[in-house]
């Protein structure tokens, strides 16, 4: 897309990617929307209930906080004076899929992938942190049987 401007740059400044890096920092980095699943995920580690809202950057990533069963945003959590009139809440969706993290109480990142149907968040996929988790299981039971065994 910015050929022409890369190869006019070449060896020298990058005006493109300075910008770039400046309106990520600006607008992305700590930018993030919130969710709440249907029903209550428990940690795949340690099996308590992740109580705060999950995080997820694959959305609008304007704090915007999306409830599963609804296309759109629920609300909008930020301070007052920046905060869309919830009149505007229906100019912003989820894609198909997006990507989401929770914290349970120990401090388990568990990653979830949301998947929505007809542009409604349908279905909360907790199943890679699951395997992962059960992995991590697997390898502290081969670890105190090896130390048992006085490996
Ligand atoms: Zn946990």
């Amino acid at each position: 897309m910015h050929n022409s401007a890369r190869a006019g740059n070449r060896g020298g400044l990058n005006l493109t990617a300075i910008l770039g890096t400046v309106r990520c920092t600006v607008w992305h980095v700590g930018m993030f929307d919130t969710f709440e699943p249907a029903l209550p995920i428990s940690c795949p580690w340690c099996g308590s209930v992740v109580t705060d809202d999950w995080q997820g950057k694959s959305g609008p990533c304007l704090l915007l906080h999306f409830r599963q069963g609804e296309r759109h945003p629920v609300a909008h959590r930020v301070d007052e004076d920046v905060r869309f009139d919830p009149t505007r809440f229906e100019e912003f969706g989820l894609p198909d899929e997006f990507d989401l993290v929770g914290v349970c109480a120990s401090g388990h990142f568990i990653q979830g992938v949301g998947r929505c149907r007809d542009g409604v968040w349908r279905e909360t996929d907790i199943s890679a942190a699951e395997e992962q988790a059960a992995g991590d299981a697997e390898r502290e039971r081969v670890r105190q049987v090896r130390k048992s065994l006085g490996y």
